[in-house]
């Protein structure tokens, strides 16, 4: 007889948080499993946004008014909440930006560009997500850089061995995905950087995943960037942050040129502002930035320890479900995994399935996950993708499963 998978006791029970959750989708419970493309917003961030604008709303760092001042003590506070995240050791350290994207090609254009020339060589891994090589390629055509690859193995781990034969003296850039968005891999990054630093690289990892699940300690990485989006972590959209080491970030030219960057401006040439300032041109986002720290505040008050073990606890039940079902095949079986489960399930298409299981309010991604080279590493076009958060359940990982039978049932594949 097979063994029953014993539903755990439930570790945070966070949905009431979260006022979308509580409305029916196609009349149904809403399960939201698509994390990993975007979270849904705590109650406490929503209003938070609405109080900036009917309180707070000036433009920041020019106005001689209340408000003005007030609102950049709120931008400013921002700043110091997210340096306190990432365990930052200078508040310069952090530059708002409006996403991961644009943090990265913030690095690519102002550190790329000054820094890389012909035949340098950028190491990147085999899972990075597509902001994390276009940009790359982008200013290698421009500087005649060399990008170089790390193959993913079969179960979605990073190939150590052949990373270290990789670096050389010649590879002066590391990209380095923390979480894969697609597999769920936790990468070896502290590991990863220190053997980059040995040959004197610098080294970027990709905390887009990362940051709403496990705890991040910049300092203790010693990584030489790391970038994050508002959205995948209970903020909103259009907010993100890199972090750089200060000399570092001291020493880059800026690429955005405009108001709030500068220090004096003719004609003739322009002076640009200390850091992080020069690389925050134009009005930023202010009342994201304000949320954003609301939105960190969240996470931090139900404690990342706590919402990690919790996503685990998700993820190991969800995996020992899938695991029993015919017909699937989970995609990415690392040791060391963070809220995502990618899978096949025989062989309907995954939008088809993603496109079946929302009738039932079941909220999944399906496709290439923004992850090409990964999934033809895999020779597939896609996968199906759970992607866990604080309010889900394992009620939600029930109706997942049962919606998965269902179209199985559908697709005449049942094995019962
Ligand atoms: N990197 C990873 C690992 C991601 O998952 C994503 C978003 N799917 C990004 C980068 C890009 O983030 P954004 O679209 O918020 O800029």
């Amino acid at each position: 007889m097979v063994e029953p998978i014993l539903k755990p006791a439930m570790q945070l029970d966070r949905r009431a948080d979260f006022p979308i959750l509580a409305q029916p989708v196609r009349g149904q419970r809403l399960v939201y499993l698509d994390n990993g493309a975007t979270t849904q917003k705590p109650a406490a961030v929503i209003h938070a946004e609405s109080h900036f604008y009917e309180h707070s709303n000036a433009n920041i760092h020019r106005g001689v008014h209340w408000l003005s001042q007030h609102a950049t003590d709120l931008y400013d506070q921002a700043r110091v909440v997210t340096q306190q995240f990432l365990h930052a050791q200078r508040i310069e350290e952090i530059v708002f930006t409006s996403g991961t994207t644009d943090s990265i090609n913030l690095i690519a254009y102002s550190w790329g560009m000054a820094n890389l020339t012909a035949g340098d060589e950028i190491v990147l891994t085999g899972m990075e997500h597509h902001s994390n090589i276009v940009p790359w390629q982008l200013v290698a055509q421009k500087t005649g850089a060399i990008i170089k690859v790390v193959p993913v193995l079969d179960n979605g781990e990073l190939d150590l061995t052949a990373y270290q034969t990789l670096l050389s003296n010649k590879t002066k850039f590391v990209g380095i995905v923390h979480v894969s968005n697609a597999l769920g891999t936790v990468n070896p990054i502290a590991q990863m950087i220190e053997m980059a630093h040995q040959v004197g690289a610098k080294v970027l990892i990709d905390g887009a995943q990362a940051v709403a699940h496990t705890e991040v300690n910049v300092q203790e990485l010693d990584c030489d960037f790391y970038v994050f989006s508002g959205h995948k972590i209970y903020g909103p959209t259009g907010t993100g942050v890199l972090y750089a080491k200060y000399d570092l970030l001291d020493a880059m030219p800026p690429w955005k040129g405009g108001g709030d960057m500068i220090h004096t401006v003719s004609f003739e040439s322009s002076t640009y502002a200390p850091v992080p300032q020069r690389f925050e041109a134009g009005t930023p986002n202010i009342a994201g930035v304000v949320v954003l720290a609301e939105a960190l505040k969240y996470v931090q008050t139900v404690g990342l320890d706590a919402i990690a073990a919790h996503e685990d606890a998700l993820l190991r039940y969800a995996t020992a479900q899938l695991g029993t079902m015919k017909g699937i095949t989970l995609v990415g079986t690392a040791a060391n995994k963070a809220g995502v489960l990618s899978f096949l399930v025989d062989d309907i298409h995954p939008h088809d399935l993603g496109t079946i299981l929302d009738m039932d309010g079941v909220a999944i991604r399906a496709g290439h996950h923004c992850a090409m080279p990964l999934m033809t590493r895999f020779g597939i076009p896609g996968t199906a993708r759970a992607s866990f958060a604080v309010y889900n359940s394992f009620d939600d990982v029930d109706a997942l499963v049962a919606s998965l039978k269902k179209a199985q049932k559908l697709f005449g594949v049942a094995d019962e």
